[in-house]
C-alpha cells in the first residue's frame, strides 16, 4: 500500500480493471442499412467493392489535353466535351483538346488537364499560358481515394457521421453491425418525482433516470427506462428480476450508500451475486457491481454528479467491452496549468470539474467551476473538462500543472 491509500477504499483502477475483465463482447450480428447504421458497431471489416473513383477524372475546369501537344505552343482545336456523367466518347487525337468540367472522365488520349484560367478561346482554337504541366496534371486517377478491396472500416469500430458518406461513395447500402447492447435502469427513491408531477414538501426531481438516458444512448445501447422506484423491497425485487429478464444490463442509482444500501443489498444478496465497494474516487464513493444470472449490474450512487462520474468512469469503458467496440479509447489526458486553486485532500481520485482554454502560448489551462459538491450538477453542465487529480495529491495551488480530459472527447 503507498502512502497515500485508504485502507478500504478500492482504488479506480483496480475497480476498472476487474469489471472490464470480466466482459466478454456481444457477438450477434445482422445487416443494417447503412442510413440507420449510425452508432452502430461494425462486426466485420469493411473491403471496398469497386475503385474510387471508378475512373480517372478531371479535378478542374477546364482543358484535357496530350503534353506533347502543349509543348508545342500551337492553338489546339476543342474536338469535344466531357462534363461529370456525360464523358466525351471518342478518343483525343493530336492537335485537338477536350472542353473538361470538374468529375468528368478523362477522355483516350489525354494525360493533362490545363485550368480555364490559363486558357483562351481564340478563333484559331484554344492557347494556354502555359507550355510544360507534369503528367496527369489535375488528374484525379482512379482509386485515388480507394482501392478495391481496401479495408475501409475495421472490426470494432463504431459508425461516426465521417463514415457513413464514406461508405456511400462505396455504394455499401448495408453494413454488418453488432447488436446493440440493451440497458435496463430505474432510480430509486420515495423523495424522487418524474418530470412533469408536481413537488410535494421533501420531494426532488428524478434527475439520473435522464442522465443515464441519455449516456447509454449516446454510447450506442439500447435504453430500457423502467422509471422511479420507490423504496419497497418488493417492488424492487420484482422491479431487478423485470430487469435482468429483459437486458444485458441492470443500473440503478440510489440506494447503495450505508444505511440504505442494506436495502439493496438483501435483494441482491437473495437474487445475484454483487459486491458493495467503496471506491478510492471523488465524488462517487460507493458503487455496486456484480451479476443477476446473465445480467451485468451497475449500482451507481444517488447523488447526481456521483451518479454521471462513475457512468463515466466505470460503465463506460464496459458498455465499450460489451458493445464489442474494440477501438474504443480511454479518454487521454492533458497537461493544464491550474489558474485558480482545487480544494483537495490525499485518498482519492477526485474527478474536478474544470473549465479549460488554450493561453496566447498555445497552452491549456483550467480553473474550477466552483462548487465541486456531489449534488451540484450546475458544475457539470457549465464545465468543459474534468480535471484528475491524482489519489495521494494534496491541494492545488494556482500555477500547479494538473491532467484534464475534455468533454467532448469524453462526455461527447
Ligand atoms: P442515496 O444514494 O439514495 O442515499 O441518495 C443520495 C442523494 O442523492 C440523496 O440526496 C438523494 O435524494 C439523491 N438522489 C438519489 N437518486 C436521485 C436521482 N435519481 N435524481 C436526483 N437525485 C437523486
Ligand atoms: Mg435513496
Amino acid at each position: 500500500m503507498g502512502c497515500c491509500d485508504t485502507p478500504g477504499l478500492m482504488p479506480i483502477d483496480s475497480a476498472l480493471t476487474k469489471i472490464v475483465a470480466g466482459i466478454s463482447p456481444l457477438t450477434d450480428a445482422f445487416d443494417m442499412p447503412l442510413d440507420e447504421a449510425i452508432g452502430y458497431v461494425i462486426a466485420e471489416d469493411v473491403r471496398s467493392p469497386i475503385n474510387v473513383p471508378p475512373f480517372a477524372n478531371s479535378a478542374m475546369d477546364g482543358y484535357a489535353i496530350h503534353r506533347d501537344d502543349l509543348a508545342l505552343g500551337k492553338p489546339l482545336v476543342i474536338a469535344g466535351r466531357s462534363f461529370a456523367g456525360v464523358p466525351f466518347a471518342g478518343e483525343c487525337t493530336p492537335g485537338n483538346c477536350i472542353r473538361i468540367m470538374t468529375g468528368a472522365k478523362i477522355p483516350l488520349g489525354c494525360n493533362a488537364v490545363i485550368m480555364q484560367e490559363l486558357a483562351e478561346v481564340t478563333d484559331q482554337g484554344v492557347t494556354f499560358s502555359v507550355t510544360k504541366v507534369a503528367d496527369q496534371n489535375n488528374i484525379r486517377p482512379i482509386g485515388d481515394d480507394v482501392f478495391q478491396n481496401d479495408v475501409v472500416l475495421k472490426q470494432g469500430a463504431r459508425l461516426t457521421p465521417r463514415d457513413i458518406p464514406l461508405l456511400a461513395s462505396l455504394g455499401v447500402a448495408t453494413v454488418k453491425v453488432l447488436r446493440r447492447p440493451k440497458i435496463a435502469f430505474f432510480s430509486t427513491g420515495d423523495e424522487l418525482r418524474p418530470l412533469g408531477s408536481t413537488l410535494k414538501e421533501g420531494q426532488i426531481y428524478d434527475s439520473n433516470r435522464y442522465g443515464i438516458k441519455a449516456l447509454v444512448k449516446n454510447f450506442g445501447c439500447e435504453a430500457l427506462d423502467l422509471g422511479v422506484i420507490p423504496d419497497d423491497y418488493e417492488t424492487l425485487k420484482q422491479t431487478f428480476l423485470k430487469a435482468k429478464n429483459e437486458a444485458d444490463v441492470v443500473i440503478t442509482s440510489g440506494g447503495v450508500s450505508v444505511g440504505e444500501a442494506d436495502f439493496i443489498k438483501d435483494i441482491l444478496d437473495d437474487i445475484g451475486q454483487i459486491g458493495f465497494w467503496k471506491l478510492a474516487i471523488k465524488p462517487g464513493k460507493p458503487f455496486a457491481y456484480g451479476t443477476i444470472d446473465d445480467a451485468i449490474f451497475c449500482g451507481l450512487p444517488g447523488n447526481p454528479v456521483s451518479a454521471m462520474l462513475t457512468m463515466y468512469v466505470l460503465v463506460q469503458p464496459m458498455l465499450a467491452k460489451l458493445s464489442g467496440h474494440s477501438q474504443w479509447k480511454q479518454p487521454e489526458s492533458i497537461p493544464a496549468i491550474a489558474t485558480s486553486m482545487f480544494k483537495k485532500a490525499p485518498g482519492r481520485t477526485d474527478y474536478q470539474r474544470g473549465i479549460y482554454q488554450i493561453n496566447e502560448q498555445g497552452q491549456f489551462e483550467v480553473a474550477t467551476t466552483g462548487n465541486q459538491g456531489s449534488g451540484a450538477f450546475r458544475s457539470m453542465s457549465v464545465a468543459n473538462c474534468f480535471v484528475v487529480l491524482e489519489q495521494d495529491r494534496g491541494r492545488v495551488q494556482t500555477g500547479e500543472t494538473v491532467n484534464i480530459q475534455l468533454f467532448n472527447s469524453t462526455l461527447y
